[in-house]
């Protein structure tokens, strides 16, 4: 097992440093956790369309199907792996290895709700959640301490501030079913220090608020002073307030919450990118990268149809001009991803190995320790997009059935 970084920085004049092309005004990109809560949680109306991801789940609808809200449209074949579920009532239009694609109607029929909160603590639970789309890893068996990580999850992203801001009853239902299966002996919230939030039933914790502290794996350690201890779970304060939503009305996951321009929003799963920017006003020149996620873990889409997922949490527009392109640059073997790393793997490394498709040596060398903070990609100097090739690595692995399960 790797273990988390600790390692001493070489002093600035040791480090291989390339000067950045006049042309760069360079993205001025913070990594403090602290974001201003301007609002309530806003809402997102639907769109004409959904666009759900489907690469590598299993389908459980097909073409032409007329479809209500809460309907299951696929599940991840992993023994963790979360059901899929419509946001909207509508007809499945179009169906491919990649997408299915959700023409919307007026009609506002739900699926019938389960009585979750009346369940017994057996695997009947686990699994109705699960088909439910709540996210159960975290919640599968017993542990000595349940942290709730309540840290917002990358820099410019407020959803778990507002969260803990708003969503007191979801919270607080949330964590009654989550001791029901987890029984844990003491509960954590673990916040940004200074920050003053509460959940009943938990003793709060500050933890330095400077990225990438709100890793599971480092508040975690910030908490319990010890590096992945084995009778300690940890579930997010996004997690949690899915599964009270969950307990209290007994229907599916079908929104997220993303911080967008700063403010928050409830938005539909699978709302296009584009319905997004339309209905905020935001306006996209053809060389902007728009990212889904946050600044170090999201991703830059390839099309504005791309759909909202459950886990992401944030959308930056970010002009081209203000940050140098990812390229298939040859790494220089500066060791910086090395530094940066705090999972104590070799980034240069295992994504040479990704590149090279040679999956199996990627994971020899700590693939599945590495926590994709995206922090090695972000601070290489031959922009080598690191955290891609990793992903790539671990979906391949999964997907031939050697890899880690989610
Ligand atoms: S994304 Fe890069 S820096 Fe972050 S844990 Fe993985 S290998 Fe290390
Ligand atoms: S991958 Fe990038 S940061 Fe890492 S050693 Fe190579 S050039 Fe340096």
């Amino acid at each position: 097992m790797y273990g988390l970084s600790r390692r001493k920085r070489w002093p600035v004049r040791r480090r291989f440093l390339l000067p950045v092309p006049r042309e760069v005004d360079m993205l001025k990109i913070h990594y403090s956790l602290d974001s201003e809560l301007h609002n309530e949680i806003l809402e997102i109306p639907a769109p004409a369309e959904l666009n759900i991801q489907v690469r590598n789940l299993v389908l459980r609808t097909k073409k032409g199907a007329l479809i209500n809200k809460g309907d299951i449209l696929a599940e991840a074949p992993s023994p963790f792996g979360g059901a899929y579920h419509a946001s909207a009532c509508g007809k499945v239009m179009k169906v491919n290895y990649h997408h299915m694609t959700i023409k919307c109607s007026d009609s506002e029929t739900s699926v019938e709700p389960l009585d979750v909160q009346s369940m017994g603590t057996g695997k009947e639970l686990l699994r109705t959640l699960q088909g439910l789309g709540v996210h159960v890893a975290p919640l599968s068996g017993r542990a000595d301490v349940l942290i709730i990580n309540g840290m917002n999850p990358e820099p410019g992203i407020s959803a778990a501030q507002q969260i803990l801001k708003d969503g007191g009853e979801y919270l607080k239902a949330g964590l009654e079913l989550a001791r029901k299966l987890i029984t844990p002996g003491r509960t954590v919230l673990a916040v940004a220090k200074g920050d003053k939030s509460a959940i009943p039933g938990a003793e709060t914790v500050g933890v330095k608020a400077k990225y990438p502290s709100s890793l599971d794996a480092l508040v975690v350690r910030a908490v319990t002073g010890k590096e992945f201890p084995s009778d300690t779970k940890v579930i997010s304060v996004m997690d949690l307030y899915d599964l009270g939503r969950v307990a209290v009305s007994g229907q599916p996951i079908t929104d997220t919450i993303m911080t967008i321009a700063g403010r928050n929003y409830r938005v539909p799963l699978g709302t296009p990118i584009k319905h997004l920017l339309q209905t905020l006003d935001l306006p996209v020149a053809s060389t902007d990268i728009v990212v889904l996620g946050g600044p170090f873990q999201g991703e830059s889409v390839y099309s504005l149809d791309e759909g909202v997922k459950k886990t992401d949490y944030g959308l930056f527009i970010i002009p081209a001009s203000q940050f140098p392109a990812v390229q298939d640059a040859p790494c220089i073997n500066c060791g910086e991803c090395v530094l940066q790393c705090p999972a104590r793997v070799q980034p240069h490394l295992i994504s040479r190995y990704a590149e090279y498709e040679r999956f199996e040596q990627a994971e020899k060398h700590g693939l599945n320790s590495c926590f994709e903070c995206g922090l090695c990609s972000f601070n290489c100097f031959s922009r080598r997009p690191l955290l891609q090739y990793i992903r790539f690595a671990k979906a391949q692995l999964q997907a031939s059935g050697h890899g880690e399960q989610a």
